[in-house]
């Protein structure tokens, strides 16, 4: 029987058409393993009944960095998914070489992360590239990818996005509705750069760190994500409680970050957390020997936030250990709305009704 929609037509990946108000799991076929397995990405592929923008969700774009895969998972267990105008292609294992050996890297070391976007007789990490770029990138408008920091690393829940020449990618990047936006141009190589070129308004989510989950970082993600596809026109707008809205400020945007490394090697005890405001020569740790002998300070190298740490104490001289960013609002005001956020996804949170990672 004809529905009132079936005006929409299918949306088709690989050969598989999926129709409008339906979803389907879809897989994308990539090298064999060694061991004589056959290998696929799975895709989750939710035509929306309605017309609208198509967004796709990328995960493990890095292998190791696992966090956007449970972000993905819940996003298409919250019901209003069913709902969206539009389609939404969320693939939350993307370098699946690099998720099954626990690695950041493919196999032969590449990073796919800049391989984008890759040949078909490229390597193997040009040619996944290559496979999500004339698959999933080809076919849509907007693009949401999902990272956490390196291993022993951990960054602090943050979108990254080049602000200068697209101001629908500012749209998004406030959207999601974090304190922190690092504006920082794309590099070339990666997907969010291949993305840009295609004129696919992508931002990147950065939370958390490597073969870890963090209830926040993962929260932040699922709220942001849902966030942004409400204000490009896939979900309607969800009323939210007036505490909400009103203690958690628009973002802040970062004009500038920069690391401080690892003034000798040594043992490291941090006294910063991340999120932290901190001033221009402040103490941020100590390192000294295993003994106690020869301990000097870690100091910022300049004013602002803590962004991003590394939380493995064993340092060698020259180790990026924070990253502090500089802020155009006032530092003190950007820490106390990192500190709010928590709280604020807790309040927020009951959208999927699932009890909390810890
Ligand atoms: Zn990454």
């Amino acid at each position: 029987m004809a529905t009132r929609y079936s005006h929409r037509e299918a949306f088709e990946l690989n050969g598989t058409r999926v129709l409008a108000g339906t979803r389907e799991v879809i897989s994308l076929p990539v090298p064999d393993l060694f061991v004589h397995a056959d290998l696929s990405i799975p895709v989750h592929v939710v035509h929306g009944k309605k017309d609208g923008p198509t967004l796709f969700l990328s995960g493990a774009v890095h292998g190791d960095e696992i966090i956007g895969v449970e972000i993905i998972r819940r996003v298409l267990s919250a019901r209003r998914i069913g709902r969206i105008s539009g389609t939404l292609i969320a693939v939350p294992i993307v370098n699946i070489f690099g998720f099954l050996n626990q690695s950041r890297y493919l196999p032969d070391r590449r990073d796919l992360n800049r391989s984008f976007p890759g040949s078909e007789r490229g390597s193997i990490a040009a040619r996944l590239a290559k496979t999500f770029t004339e698959h999933i990138m080809s076919q849509c408008t907007h693009g949401i990818d999902l990272h956490t920091a390196a291993v022993n690393r951990e960054n602090l829940p943050q979108i990254r996005a080049a602000l200068s020449d697209n101001s629908d990618v500012e749209d998004m990047a406030i959207a999601f509705g974090l304190p922190v936006v690092v504006n920082s141009e794309t590099i070339e190589g990666s997907l969010r750069h291949t993305a840009h070129e295609m004129g696919i308004k992508t931002i990147v989510y950065e939370a958390g760190e490597a073969l870890r989950f963090d209830e926040t970082a993962i929260r932040g993600g699922v709220n942001g994500i849902l966030r942004v596809m409400e204000s490009i026109g896939m979900l309607r707008m969800r009323k939210r409680a007036p505490a909400t809205n009103s203690r958690l400020k628009p973002p802040t945007i970062a004009s500038n970050s920069r690391w401080v490394r690892a003034p000798q090697s040594g043992i490291h005890r941090s006294i910063a957390p991340l999120g932290a405001r901190v001033s221009s020569g402040e103490t941020l740790g100590f390192i000294a020997d295993p003994l106690g002998e020869n301990e000097s300070p870690v100091t910022a190298s300049m004013g602002g936030v803590i962004i991003g740490r590394s939380n493995i104490p064993l340092v060698t001289e020259g180790e990026a250990l924070f990253h502090i960013a500089s802020f155009e609002a006032p530092h003190g005001q950007v820490a106390r709305q990192i500190d709010l956020v928590e709280e604020v996804l807790e309040s927020v949170a009951t959208e999927i009704d699932e009890p909390p990672i810890v």
